[in-house]
């Protein structure tokens, strides 16, 4: 079998070579019990013929899997384990029934992984070879998802809400009220991403994009703001611009906005050091939150740090929190 690997544009490595549509039978050895499977092609195989004509040997032991064979079964008296008897011929019957049947019986190789495994584990794709099953396995699968929609870690995910709770209760204040009217007009009233047209009536169909997110410390000002349709906005969320839009919709977004297509077009996030840190730590300690303060404190003083702010204090507001030197 080929072995040699190529990628597509899921990132995912997959076997060249392999006969992905193929279906297996699989069974248990009767005799030493070990696993094997048979690939048996683009058609499944029909019970009754298979029983008349099969012969699956076992790739450990040798023994073969035929009407014609004997049972190995210890416990069965001689006169019902010879080829010849009724009661053999009905244990054939029925073994190499329950290997042939159902789609649901049969195997199918992973064209990700190379594994050889069971019907369920790929999902239904009609059309595609006799069972009717998808190229790559269902754990292939969520690997090539995981690549498509760089799915985070809770941990990940936890850590990227706290900074944008707190960037957000930092940037309070500086974001401008957004002339609505103004936004639909510039924008023709058209979900930029997936230019629809949109009901400013209909205030749950559409959302403005932060598209330099509050996470960064963009404020929500006339230039940052687009006009999307809450199912695109859903997919943006705090992702930099160039990560979610194409660059043709960068250049479109900055003619539209004024905003800074090299800012836009970056590839890693830049934070945004021009805001006033004094003014907005000031206000941050203000908030009435649920939350403690002193734990709120850390988690200010950590992003300040991880955003290299720190000496953007006043040494008043550096020594209130704690920061030496
Ligand atoms: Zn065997
Ligand atoms: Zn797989």
């Amino acid at each position: 079998m080929a072995r040699r690997k190529t990628k597509n544009i899921t990132g995912l490595a997959r076997i060249e070579g392999i006969p992905y549509h193929d279906a297996w039978v699989g069974f248990i050895c009767l005799s030493c019990g070990s696993l094997n499977n048979i690939r048996i092609g683009l058609q499944l195989l029909d019970p009754k013929t298979t029983y008349e004509t099969a012969e699956w040997k076992c790739s450990k032991c040798g023994y073969l899997h035929s009407k014609n064979s004997d049972l190995p079964f210890e416990n069965w008296s001689e006169d019902f384990t010879v080829a010849e008897s009724i009661k053999a011929q009905r244990f054939w019957e029925a073994f190499f029934r329950i290997a042939t049947e159902h789609p649901e019986s049969y195997w199918k190789q992973c064209n990700a992984c190379g594994r050889i495994l069971p019907f369920a584990a790929f999902s239904k794709h009609s059309g595609w070879g006799p069972l009717e099953r998808q190229m790559e396995c269902r754990s292939c699968k969520g690997a090539i998802n995981a690549v498509l929609n760089q799915k985070r870690t809770k941990e990940q995910l936890h850590e990227s809400s706290v900074r944008r709770r707190i960037a957000d209760l930092l940037l309070e204040g500086e974001n401008k009220t957004i002339n609505i009217a103004d936004l639909f007009k510039r924008f023709d009233s058209r979900c930029f991403k997936i230019k629809h047209l949109l009901d400013i009536n209909k205030r749950d169909t559409w959302e403005i994009d932060h598209i330099l997110p509050s996470r960064w410390l963009y404020p929500l000002t006339r230039e940052n703001a687009a006009l999307l349709s809450t199912e695109a906005n859903n997919n943006k969320r705090d992702k930099w611009p160039s990560e979610f839009y194409t660059n043709n919709e960068l250049i479109e977004l900055a003619k539209i906005t004024g905003a800074d297509l090299g800012l836009l077009a970056g590839k890693t996030p830049v934070i945004n050091t021009d805001i006033n840190v004094d003014k907005c730590v000031e206000r941050y300690l203000r908030v009435r939150e649920r939350s403690h303060l002193p734990k709120r404190i850390n988690e200010l003083k950590k992003i300040l740090k991880d955003y290299n702010l720190v000496n953007k204090l006043s040494p008043k507001h550096r020594k209130l929190l704690g920061f030496t030197k």
